[in-house]
């Protein structure tokens, strides 16, 4: 992705057209107001300004530019928002020389690991697979394969390709004695974007361990973000409204052959939220399946918070005691798994049912822990109706008032109790100034990073560099290089609705409490340093001519308080 396109999509896309799509604006000073799709929002917070190419959200603290917005909105990843927007606006992108080249090695992978599944040193792989009832016509239908356990198979059947390029899709591992296959003496399975190209590898262990080991990051794959069966899934998903989440691999691929295509993984226990907006692109309902174990269970309690943000629909398919999905269609039948699956129960019951497993409810101590557990749900349920109800149900459970359960439940923020974003002070007056361009050549040149909290600081360093070297620093081609965070901040501070009755007055008081009261107090305190020694030395002279500049400073100190800051 080359800058310049990126800069031209940036320069053509008209940003109140496209938040206009999802939002409807109201003109506003010198740009656009409406309400916030990102939290629930009356007032109107949200504050678009075509002149900056930005938006912010002065209710949740959203903000960036029409990509991020786009990103947010849609779900989609900044490549998914970018092609898009490129379409839209008729730039061509070029899909980089490498990523092909790097998605060609690893379809190259993938043939060799498949191979090996099917000759003779994939016997014990092969067995494995079929004693979880997963024949050849499985293998070949998900790609399965087989890393052979000498340790340089793949390096030497791939060589061509160069170890470089192997060692940059986490293929082959650098070691004291040369180059060797990362995968040995696994089964393979081929992890695959959603457009059913393999962009990393799993390999399971047939012996030893660890019991699952994964490609580590590379240009084509960033843990956390894929989901195992998506690209198989995503259609079948889409128009059943919902997806089926299973901890493993076979379990994806057993829960497919008896026809629960909508089945996926999010390959171990942890969800992440990454993964949880990527179904929220396809699914409104999402229907957790874990295994019937107590680190399932563990595992289901942190994915329904994590579902519930990404604003899905949450059900829990409770399977019978020590059974997955997989072994529970091997063992019990498929009707026993659609049962289980249609009889999903909402996460609140599932809840209700299991406190009363896991804690002694009749004891003080026992309610206190089950409305902790509650509690670091009670955060992610924006619905106040909702949490009305489930106060109620608790408050029966619990033989509590309902008072006290609510009482106890609202520690934490929650929406509209939500601390407000850190005021405007001094500080943002100058950055403001600064970023806007007004901050006057002089003063520039006496800034340094570190005059800024740490908040600030890689937007100003961005800035200066920028501007050291000439170079555009207009809010467009800042947020280039900005990560969403500080995207936020920035846009938090050049939208902000202000109007100074007297800018250079407002700049001025700015200036003084920000820089240079500061730096006066550092030379005071220096002085009063160098003071004390001179008066160990009993250089009394000295002590003379450092009272004399220390008077001087603070009569100047005195002068700059004077005027108060009224922003
Ligand atoms: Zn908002």
């Amino acid at each position: 992705m080359g800058k310049l396109e990126l800069e031209e999509i940036k320069q053509r896309v008209d940003i109140v057209e496209l938040i206009g799509r999802y939002v409807a604006l109201k003109p506003s000073g010198k740009g656009y107001k409406g309400r916030c799709p990102f939290h629930p929002d009356d007032t109107p917070s949200l504050y678009v300004s075509p002149e900056k190419g930005l938006w912010h959200c002065f209710g949740c603290g959203a903000g960036g530019d029409a990509i991020g917005f786009l990103m947010r909105i849609e779900h989609l990843s900044f490549r998914e928002a970018l092609e898009r927007l490129a379409a839209e606006v008729g730039v061509e992108l070029r899909e980089e020389g490498e990523r092909q080249r790097l998605l060609r090695v690893n379809a190259a992978a993938e043939a060799f690991f498949r191979e090996s599944l099917r000759a003779p040193e994939g016997k014990d792989a092969r067995e494995y697979l079929l004693s979880r009832g997963i024949g050849p016509d499985l293998w070949d239908a998900w790609g399965l394969g087989y890393a052979p356990d000498s340790g340089d198979a793949l390096l030497s059947a791939l060589a061509r390709h160069g170890v470089e390029e192997l060692l940059k899709l986490g293929l082959v591992l650098k070691g004291e004695r040369g180059y060797r296959d990362r995968f040995r003496d696994r089964i393979i399975f081929p992890l695959r974007d959603e457009l059913g190209r393999p962009v990393a590898f799993a390999g399971r262990a047939l012996q030893g361990e660890p019991k699952y080991l994964n490609t580590p990051n590379t240009p084509l794959f960033t843990k956390g973000t894929l989901l195992y069966g998506l690209d198989r899934a995503r259609e079948r998903i889409k128009t059943a409204g919902q997806a089926v989440l299973v901890e493993g691999y076979t379990d994806v691929i057993s829960l497919h052959a008896a026809g629960v295509t909508e089945a996926v993984s999010s390959m171990g226990t942890s969800l992440t939220e990454s993964q949880a907006r990527r179904l929220s692109r396809y699914a409104q309902r999402v229907i957790i399946a874990y295994d019937a174990d107590a680190a399932g269970e563990s595992s289901t309690l942190r994915g329904i918070g994590i579902l519930l943000d990404a604003g899905l629909e949450v059900g829990i398919a409770v399977l019978p005691e020590g059974e997955d999905p997989d072994s529970l269609v091997r063992n019990q039948g498929l009707g026993q798994l659609r049962a289980a699956l249609e009889g999903a129960i909402p996460f609140r019951r599932f809840l209700l049912e299991l406190l009363p497993r896991r804690f002694d409810l009749r004891s003080l101590k026992g309610k206190e822990a089950a409305l902790e557990l509650v509690r670091s749900l009670w955060e992610h349920i924006r619905d106040p109706l909702i949490r009305r109800e489930w106060a109620q149900e608790l408050s029966l459970l619990l033989e509590l008032p309902e008072e006290e359960v609510w009482g106890a439940l609202k520690g934490r923020i929650s929406w509209g109790e939500r601390e407000s974003e850190p005021a405007f002070g001094p500080e943002e007056v100058v950055l403001r100034f600064l970023l806007l361009g007004k901050l006057g050549q002089e003063r520039v040149s006496q800034l340094e990073v570190g005059d800024f909290s740490p908040q600030y600081q890689r937007i100003v360093g961005l800035w200066l560099e920028r501007w050291r070297e000439g170079k555009g620093t207009d809010p467009r081609s800042l947020t280039l290089e900005l990560g969403p965070e500080d995207q936020e901040r920035l846009s938090r501070i050049l939208l902000w609705d202000v109007n100074f009755s007297d800018e250079n007055k407002a700049l001025e008081d700015a200036w003084q409490r920000f820089y240079l009261v500061p730096k006066l107090e550092k030379r005071l305190a220096e002085l009063r340093e160098r003071m004390s020694e001179a008066e160990k030395a009993r250089d009394l002279e000295r002590l003379r001519e450092l009272s004399q500049k220390y008077m001087d400073l603070c009569r100047g100190k005195v002068r700059l308080s004077g005027g108060a800051y009224g922003g």
